[in-house]
């Protein structure tokens, strides 16, 4: 799935955010700059294309805002990563790695509440606290969901070595081994195949 310049592969929430910014085969970077945090929140459809506007010029209206929750999210994203390469590799999860995710977790305490939508209700999730960081709560509850299979988790790594992208195994035989097929699994058959062709080139 590619939208808005993301490539999707995570098949969970929590999973691509962790990802970011990365591309496939491009390896996991510890950057992540306001736009993309903005444009991915918008990619998943938590935010309107709208309200992405609005939050993008938030780094002119409202630094402040804008900076804290960024710091937010990062530490969300490289707690993200410390957990589940340990639920990838069967190991345990430390105290300290969830913690990011109990902080998004409280402070976006909220209830539904129903909302008059036209002619009939909807419900709608109202947050104690108008803070941005309500922004980041799907993506810590979708996390806490993952870490709460512990051992059984088919939280996986992408097997070529120079990628370290995460992936959540959906597939039936549960042997899914690349972030993307078209990607790392192509690059690693056209390398296993120049290898084989080379090997018999020099025994003929
Ligand atoms: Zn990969």
């Amino acid at each position: 799935m590619r939208d808005l310049g993301f490539v999707l592969i995570g098949g969970r929430l929590s999973v691509d955010f962790c990802n970011l910014p990365s591309l496939p085969a491009s390896g996991a970077s510890n950057s992540l700059s306001w736009e993309e945090l903005v444009t991915f929140l918008r990619a998943i459809r938590i935010i309107s294309p709208e309200r992405s506007h609005e939050l993008l010029a938030l780094t002119e209206s409202d630094p402040q805002a804008a900076f804290g929750l960024l710091n937010r999210a990062k530490r969300l994203r490289d707690s993200l990563r410390s957990c589940f390469r340990a639920l990838a590799a069967k190991d345990h999860v430390s105290r300290d790695w969830v913690m990011p995710i109990n902080e998004v977790l409280r402070v976006t305490e909220g209830h539904d509440e129903l909302v008059a939508s036209g002619r009939s209700w909807k419900i709608e999730f109202l947050a104690r606290e108008d803070s941005l960081d309500w922004l980041l709560a799907a993506v810590a509850r979708s996390a806490a969901e993952l870490l709460t299979e512990g051992e059984t988790s088919r939280i996986r790594l992408c097997a070529n070595p120079a990628c370290t992208l995460f992936f959540y195994d959906d597939s039936r035989t549960h042997r899914r081994r690349w972030c993307s097929m078209s990607l790392c699994g192509n690059r690693h058959k056209v390398a296993a195949f120049a290898r084989r062709h080379s090997a018999r080139r020099a025994s003929a």
